[in-house]
């Protein structure tokens, strides 16, 4: 069952409810007041049937209110037809025999419930409406007592179908405005209530349409105030559009990925191809000659080394990617520093390689990961300077960091090229035709992220590069090596 009929069954009812407990209380009133009137009237006509039947009996003043006897309209004139308007009077014994009963009665007894019987003999009135072949009558019951005993039950009766006319229409009008009000009740609560679920059925119907057309842009439309709706509204736009982010970063990433891998298999097919053509050189019948065997199985054996280069730059990549968790510990960068660069002199022996007077600094990273970053940059440095440049490595501390740059005086970078250089397998166009798979920085970058550290970039073409790696500095200054 829907919230919106359950809303309005639910007001519906509490109003139908109401209504009839309101209706009946005001029925219960009016038949009261209604029979009040007739009632009084009864007990004026059972003192008068007493006192004439008192009188005929010659038994002097005895009645139920102990008044003198008066005249009695009976003990004169024939007693009234039973039938018309006009009052019916029957005194009965205690056995529920009856002693008297005016001529009008014409032989039809008036009743007396059980109720009526106990409240009598226990010398109250008792007054009733009942309905004696099939006419109304509303009766006055009242013991008769004499010499301080109940002797009888004087009993006096009216038609009541003036007042239960009445009541009947009295009856069917709260009926009538109770099933209207209800009914009408239900309806105005339905559409309010359908008025006031809209919203709900908008965000609904917006949540369907995102989920089949995957369309993170839209948004609820809610003009109404800033209620529960409204609110509700705002919070679940506010929820669509975090979604549409991320939704859209899911996106780029997976489309990175994509790249990423075909990308990496390119690189991966280059080398394998020449190996593979290599080896069916090898094959050949009859055999090629002994200098173009060597330089084929030379070529071989470089294209495996990179093959193998490559594989390991993807590992290190993958690994810094997944995020494990770093162990770091505390590398002076000092004796870190000269170890490369002693490495890298002794690899570029044409190029002047050296290491500035660097401070006594020690940053919270990893040994390897340091030398390995460094080795990147110094790499690309002899790389991308023209031999006898300069390349120099210095380092100072900057607030709560050390920061270690590796500086050239190459070839440069162009600045439209600077934003991309850390992208995985990018490479300027100049440096296209060297042996680089673009791997480098993107490796370097990873590694000094997953230290919480930055790599940063300078760069003027024609006149050289700055790369430097910003690394938190150790909180406590310790030594180590
Ligand atoms: P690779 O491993 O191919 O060198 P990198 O990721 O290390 O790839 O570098 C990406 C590109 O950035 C290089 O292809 C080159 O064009 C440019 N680059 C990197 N370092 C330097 C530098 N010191 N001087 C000039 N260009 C550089």
């Amino acid at each position: 069952m829907s919230i919106r009929l359950r809303l309005t069954l639910l007001y519906s009812s509490i109003l139908a409810l109401t209504l009839v407990i309101f209706s009946l209380a005001l029925y219960t009133i009016l038949r009261q007041v209604v029979y009040n009137g007739l009632a009084n009237d009864l007990v004026e006509d059972a003192r008068t049937l007493v006192e004439a039947r008192t009188a005929l009996d010659g038994r002097g003043p005895s009645d139920t209110h102990g008044n003198p006897p008066a005249r009695s309209p009976w003990g004169r004139r024939p007693a009234p037809r039973f039938g018309t308007p006009e009052t019916f009077g029957q005194i009965i014994n205690l056995d529920g025999s009856v002693v008297f009963a005016s001529t009008n009665l014409e032989g039809v007894e008036l009743p007396l419930s059980a109720q009526g019987w106990e409240a009598v003999k226990s010398g109250r009135a008792w007054r009733e409406a009942v309905t004696v072949e099939n006419q109304p009558l509303y009766i006055y019951s009242t013991p008769l007592i004499s010499q301080g005993r109940i002797t009888s039950v004087v009993q006096v009766a009216r038609p009541a179908s003036e007042q239960e006319g009445a009541l009947g229409v009295l009856r069917g009008l709260l009926t009538l405005g109770t099933v209207l009000a209800t009914l009408t009740a239900f309806g105005v609560g339905w559409v309010l209530a359908g008025a006031a679920l809209r919203p709900i059925n908008r965000l609904t119907q917006t949540a369907r349409a995102i989920g089949a057309e995957r369309n993170f842009d839209r948004r609820v439309e809610h003009s109404g105030p800033n209620d529960e709706l409204g609110r509700l509204a705002t919070t679940f736009n506010q929820m669509l559009g975090e979604l549409q982010t991320a939704f859209h970063q899911t996106h780029q990433s997976l489309l990175a990925q994509r790249r990423f891998v075909a990308d990496a298999s390119h690189e991966l097919r280059t080398p394998l191809t020449t190996i593979r053509g290599n080896l069916g050189l090898l094959q050949r019948q009859p055999p090629i000659n002994t200098d173009d065997r060597e330089a084929v199985l030379s070529d071989s054996v470089e294209e495996t080394e990179r093959l193998m280069r490559l594989v390991q730059s993807l590992l290190t990549l993958a690994r810094a990617d997944a995020g494990q968790a770093v162990r770091t510990e505390l590398v002076a960068v000092q004796p870190t520093v000269e170890d490369v660069v002693r490495q890298t002199q002794r690899l570029a022996p044409d190029h002047r390689v050296s290491a500035e007077a660097i401070p006594d600094l020690v940053v919270l990273a990893e040994r390897d990961m340091l030398k390995q970053t460094l080795l990147i940059l110094l790499d690309n440095a002899v790389k991308f300077t023209p031999v006898g440049g300069a390349i120099t490595v210095s380092a100072v501390a900057q607030g709560s960091n050390a920061a270690i740059t590796v500086r050239d005086t190459g070839i440069g970078i162009a600045p439209e090229a600077l934003p991309h250089i850390f992208t995985r397998f990018y490479r300027t166009d100049t440096a296209r035709t060297g042996d680089g798979a673009g791997l480098g920085l993107s490796i370097a970058q990873s590694l000094v992220e997953a230290y919480h550290g930055a790599i940063t970039v300078s760069s003027q073409v024609g006149q050289g590069s700055a790369f430097t790696i910003a690394l938190p500095l150790a909180p406590v200054r310790a030594t180590a090596d």
